[in-house]
This record gives structure tokens, C-alpha cells and sequence, in this order.
């Protein structure tokens, strides 16, 4: 049986992390290294490794990572001042959990979308 990813196991709760929500599709909890004030990662509770991976089937919990990207935001207070959604995937987008996330980042400007190239 392939080794199960780090975040499916903070989702079965084999170990800990701060979880801010959970349904039978997707939770959602705190970035242990946060890169803004707020910090939150949002994943499907099924194990899809990336983008690249996902199938018709994946279309609910997908819908539902945005609803719940929402009702966080509105819960953490960010939901006005904005925030920004991002999904890594492979190497050069700098995926270094292979179980597909969303981030949430929020709570200072954010500033341009990505780092210039020099
Ligand atoms: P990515 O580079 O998009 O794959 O992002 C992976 C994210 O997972 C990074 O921001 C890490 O800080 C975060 N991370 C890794 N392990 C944990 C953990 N045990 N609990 C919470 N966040 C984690």
C-alpha cells in the first residue's frame, strides 16, 4: 500500500495540527509555517496528489475547497481586505506536499503575484 501523505494524516488526526474546519469532503488548518498572518491550507480529505490528478469525480470536494476558502476568510476576518488562493503544483510551481491544497493567505498587502525574475 502506498505511504499516506502527511495531510492525510493530520485529516485522520494521527497528528496534530490546528484544524479550523472539517467536513466529509475537505479540511481545513493552520500552515505550520506561516508566510502571511494568516496562513490556512484547505485540502480534499481524499488523497489526490496534484492537479494533474484530478478526475470528474474530484468536481464536489473541489467546489467545495472555494466555498469553504470563503467561509474561512469571513470566520478569520479577511474576507473584506482580501486574500489570495493558491494551489502549487509540481516542481516548478514548488509542490512539496503531493496531496493536493489550496492556501490561504491573508491579513497584510500581498503584493505582486509573483517574485519578478531578475
Ligand atoms: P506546497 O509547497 O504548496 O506543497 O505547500 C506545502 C505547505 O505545507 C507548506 O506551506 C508547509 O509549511 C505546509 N506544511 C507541511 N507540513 C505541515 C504540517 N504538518 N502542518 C501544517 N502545515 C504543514
Amino acid at each position: 500500500m502506498p505511504s499516506e501523505s502527511i495531510f492525510s494524516k493530520i485529516i485522520k488526526g494521527e497528528i496534530p495540527a490546528d484544524i479550523v474546519y472539517q467536513d466529509e469532503l475537505v479540511t481545513a488548518f493552520k500552515d505550520i509555517n506561516p508566510q502571511a498572518p494568516l496562513h490556512i491550507l484547505i485540502v480534499p480529505n481524499k488523497e489526490i496528489p496534484s492537479v494533474n490528478d484530478i478526475t470528474p469525480e474530484d468536481e464536489p470536494a473541489l467546489g467545495r475547497l472555494f466555498s469553504v476558502a470563503a467561509k474561512v476568510a469571513r470566520e478569520q476576518g479577511i474576507a473584506e481586505s482580501g486574500y489570495r488562493l493558491l494551489i502549487n503544483t509540481g516542481r516548478d510551481g514548488g509542490q512539496e506536499v503531493p496531496h493536493l491544497h489550496m492556501h490561504i493567505f491573508g491579513g497584510r498587502p500581498l503584493g505582486p503575484m509573483l517574485l519578478r525574475r531578475q
